[in-house]
């Protein structure tokens, strides 16, 4: 008779979750308990070790369909790390207090080493049997207008910090109303290199954000995901060069919307005034593509065409102003 838990353990593992076991305070038999992991599941059911430095330093992230376990030595870590753990917490060998059981999603109480083993045993045949793991969060898949921001959601003004000079482009909250009234999800993906080279400090950014948003509130409009990227590739700047992989013509701030709100690519739109918008839209899968004219318009036009030669199935339109867009 299969338990609870061994349950949960199958559906993390289809989600394509992970176990997380926290080092600190844990029991001195851990490795005991990870054994038939090792031994009978690699590669079949993932797990890792982490300590609560790992998590909290973001060093390692969980992921929402992640099952992180604490073990009754460990409560005071569910504590540290309630507000960046992600997926489900469960507590093993001990029923929870009152006081923290908000922070806790299942107790297997009792649970022993052998009853784990057990469990894990009648596991096998299961895992088998498992198809390749199923995106649960997928359930509902819409396109997306992704927007580049200056000189797309608002005119350029290079590497603004007053949120006075925060000015919406023509055309910009008809395109997002538009785009909201067929179904769209909008987003944001923004290259910011003002923030890693230090031109622009945090709070800055912020506020000619909130400043953006403000004026499209006026026009009631709105946009779900605004994603940024402070990456710049510029020796002395070690904080720029994080997260190389966020920055536009690469596609990682589309991957990172994506895992939030589940995205239709192919039916997707990016508007961009860059060839590197368009460049990255590509790389996720977005399906239409426009570049929108600028005083760089030739400039883009002509890197785009260098990169259809290498590329010859990437096709992009020119469009003079938003009004033009079609979705
Ligand atoms: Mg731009």
């Amino acid at each position: 008779m299969m338990m609870q838990w061994e349950t949960q353990i199958i559906d993390t593992v289809q989600m394509g979750g992970v176990l997380v076991f926290i080092t600190d305070g844990a029991p001195a038999n851990l490795e005991e308990w990870l054994k038939p992991l090792h031994e009978k599941y690699l590669g079949h059911i993932p797990f890792v070790k982490r300590s609560v430095n790992d998590l909290q330093s973001a060093k390692y992230q969980t992921k929402p369909q992640d099952m992180t376990f604490i073990f009754s030595s460990q409560v005071e870590c569910l504590m540290a790390l309630n507000a960046v753990l992600q997926g489900q917490r469960v507590l093993i060998g001990v029923e929870p207090l009152p006081s923290y059981k908000a922070l806790v999603d299942f107790a297997w109480a009792p649970c022993e080493l052998k009853d784990w083993k057990k469990g894990l045993e009648s596991l096998a045949e299961l895992m088998a049997g498992l198809s390749s793991p199923q995106d649960f969060l997928g359930c509902h898949e819409a396109p997306c207008l992704f927007l580049d921001r200056d000189d797309v959601v608002v005119k350029n003004v290079p590497y603004n910090k007053d949120p006075a000079k925060v000015e919406l482009q023509p055309g910009i909250e008809d395109l997002i109303s538009r785009a909201h009234g067929q179904g769209y999800w909008v987003a944001l993906v923004t290259n910011q290199s003002g923030l890693g080279r230090g031109w622009i400090s945090w709070p800055e950014y912020q506020a000619v954000h909130q400043r953006m948003l403000a004026l499209l509130a006026e026009k009631s409009c709105w946009i779900d995901e605004c994603v940024w990227s402070f990456f710049i590739d510029q020796e002395g700047v070690p904080a720029g060069r994080l997260m190389a992989s966020l920055r536009k013509p690469r596609a990682g701030m589309f991957q990172l919307v994506n895992s939030k709100i589940k995205v239709n690519m192919a039916k997707s739109v990016m508007v961009g005034d860059s060839a590197s918008d368009l460049i990255a839209a590509a790389g996720a899968g977005v399906g239409r593509l426009y570049l929108l004219a600028s005083e760089k318009l030739n400039k883009e036009q002509s890197s785009l065409a260098d990169y259809q030669m290498d590329h010859p199935s990437f096709q992009f339109e020119v469009r003079s102003d938003l009004k033009s867009v079609t979705l």
